[in-house]
């Protein structure tokens, strides 16, 4: 007999079937047992009448334990529908139940909030709490999402092009987690904090429109919505203006919440643009959460941040009053707005310039950030310089970059989205852990595979590496 999915049940009325599920709950009324069945689709209740052949095993069977049930499917009594609720007016009378596995006792009931349970718990125990309700939600909405993401996309021309993850360090302004290279003693690679490079690199390589869900590595001090990996929308477009590439952001995004989110309201359409000065006069920040009502969790109030500056002064650390070298505030990579390029040519009122570059915040976070790229390597030689790359860091480090511009690369820009972030919103989840499946702890851990863990004598020796005690 061919196995039935829970959710296509109720269309098998009157009809034995075979379906192969978890145990949720079991309830024994003395001559009759409850069990609510829970396969990958949905929730059954199944009955074991008096007399039953099933009878003897129910008694030994516990919660979590994966069955193969045969049973009949009736329609409930009037009196016992539930409305509203998968199979709330069916029931499965079984037939023979045979165990495909025994469960320990669950550390955690999956039936309640997991949100509640010590996160350490949780964590170590992640196979079981992504059995909750909760978790199977996140982690099948996040699916869908990318899986209409990567649709629309590709009716729009996009190329998914996946980068790799060896690769040099990227200058995002975080630190970078790197990995040695046995055959190479004494060399690292780095793991990429976005593909920036290579996305740029793919427009001179003629891919003209690219995505990719690119996995992302920064080794930044931990917080609420921040992991050491998480996972982008990352898109770089030939020959589009900042406001085609806006549009494509904008467009796309309202097509995922009206398609997959029809509950949710979006506030404002088209989505306001707030000048980086004012968003930091009115709201003290740069990611203003504009909602009207902050109560409603199906309201989203989508804006743009622009006109960044291009460059801030790093303060120097002994003397934080004291103006230290340029930095930048996004991306190297960036080209100013059309009227500031005199400025970066000639290096000049440095302060003033204003990067071609718009952040897309959603209900107070920053769910996103692009930029038009500096595609004329002359210009993108004078912003390293202003950033104090000498002559010959600017050859070694980005040379590779500088010749690819000057190869016949067309004008560019892109943007990336925050997909972790995004989805936490969107399900309405308190932080990013919710919709990750195997997230580290805050503390960058993850307690289940036991990592980070110390590698063997022998794989340090291949790598010629030695750990220095560090006197903490
Ligand atoms: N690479 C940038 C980031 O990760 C995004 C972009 O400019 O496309 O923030």
């Amino acid at each position: 007999m061919q196995r039935t999915y829970i959710k296509d049940l109720k269309s098998h009325v009157d009809n034995e079937v075979l379906i192969k599920a978890w145990i949720s709950v079991r309830r024994d009324q003395g001559k009759m047992f409850f069990f609510d069945f829970r396969d990958a689709t949905g929730t059954v209740q199944g009955v074991v009448l008096p007399g039953s052949n099933a009878g003897e095993i129910s008694n030994s069977l516990r919660t979590e334990w994966v069955v193969s049930v045969k049973g009949k499917v009736n329609k409930r009594p009037e009196r016992n529908i539930k409305e509203g609720v998968l199979n709330g007016d069916i029931e499965l009378e079984i037939l023979e139940i045979e165990v495909l596995n025994k469960a320990e006792t669950p550390v955690f009931d999956i039936g309640a909030d997991t949100r509640e349970i010590n996160e350490e718990t949780r964590l170590e125990n992640r196979y079981l709490d992504l059995r909750s309700d909760r978790l199977q939600k996140n982690l099948r909405m996040r699916h869908k999402v990318s899986n209409f993401v990567r649709s629309k996309l590709d009716e729009q021309n996009f190329v998914e092009v996946e980068t790799p993850i060896f690769t040099k360090s990227t200058p995002e302004g975080a630190r970078d987690y790197v990995v040695p290279s046995r055959i190479y003693p004494g060399k690292f690679y780095a793991l990429p904090q976005s593909p920036q490079q290579y996305k740029q690199l793919l427009m001179s390589g003629g891919i003209e429109r690219y995505y990719q869900f690119a996995r992302c590595m920064r080794d930044e001090d931990l917080r609420g919505d921040r992991q050491p990996e998480f996972t982008q929308l990352d898109m770089e477009m030939s020959f589009a203006t900042e406001e085609e590439i806006m549009s494509v952001t904008e467009n796309l995004l309202i097509e995922v919440v009206t398609k997959l989110y029809p509950e949710k309201k979006i506030q404002q359409i088209p989505f306001p643009r707030i000048p980086y000065k004012e968003a930091m006069e009115k709201y003290g920040n740069d990611r203003p959460d504009i909602r009207e009502n902050k109560e409603d969790e199906n309201l989203l109030a989508f804006c743009w941040v622009v006109d960044f500056p291009f460059f801030e002064k790093t303060s120097t650390s002994d003397n934080p009053q004291a103006e230290g070298e340029w930095t930048f505030t996004h991306n190297p990579f960036s080209l100013s707005k059309e009227e500031f390029v005199e400025n970066l040519k000639e290096r000049k009122n440095i302060g003033d310039i204003i990067a071609a570059q718009y952040d897309i915040v959603l209900n107070g976070y920053e769910i996103g950030g692009g930029s038009v790229r500096a595609h004329d390597p002359e210009i993108l030689k004078n912003i390293l310089g202003i950033l104090g790359h000498s002559e010959e860091k600017i050859q070694s480090n980005f040379g590779h970059m500088l010749k690819a511009l000057g190869s016949g690369t067309p004008p560019h820009g892109g943007i990336a989205w925050g997909f972790d972030r995004l989805m936490m919103i969107l399900q309405n989840e308190p932080n990013i852990r919710e919709v990750i499946a195997f997230p580290k702890t805050r503390e960058g851990r993850d307690p289940m595979m036991d990592s980070p863990s110390e590698i063997s004598g022998a794989q340090m020796d291949e790598l010629s590496i030695k750990i220095l005690k560090k006197d903490k």
